[in-house]
């Protein structure tokens, strides 16, 4: 797994690198480690498709991340603003993040259980250990 003090940065990187998404109560970064790529580059996105629309005049509101989690083994993220080019953007991200394991980002896939998650063979071996003790 992951160090408490990895997830403070990673989420302090977030809030300072993209401070206009993150200027709302978004409740952290409810999912595991692997996938913080998947978001980071899609926050990345996001605020360049904005800022390069929004040279001369503001045509696309600024989006605000409202909440970020995992659901049903997907990443669920949640905004307000944006425009059509951004909800492809966040749908691309959440099929990125179906194949890819929530634990360390290898290719994964969708795992049935007590809780349905995505993960690499790896982890998945791991969590089977877990639960059978
Ligand atoms: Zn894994």
């Amino acid at each position: 797994m992951y160090a408490e003090n990895q997830y403070e940065e990673f989420e302090k990187r977030m809030v300072e690198t993209y401070p206009k998404m993150f200027a709302e109560p978004y409740g952290g970064f409810a999912v595991g480690p692997g996938w913080w790529t998947v978001i980071e580059s899609l926050c990345s996105q996001i605020q360049h498709h904005i800022d390069w629309k929004n040279k001369q005049s503001e045509v696309v509101a600024q989006v605000t991340v409202n909440q970020i989690k995992e659901k049903f083994g997907g990443l669920r993220f949640y905004y307000s603003g944006g425009d059509d080019a951004i909800d492809g953007m966040v749908r691309m991200a959440e099929a990125w993040a179906a194949c890819s394991c929530e634990t360390c980002g290898a290719p994964g896939e969708r795992r049935n259980g007590g809780w349905i998650r995505t993960l690499c063979d790896t982890h998945e071996t791991e969590r089977k250990e877990r639960v059978a003790g």
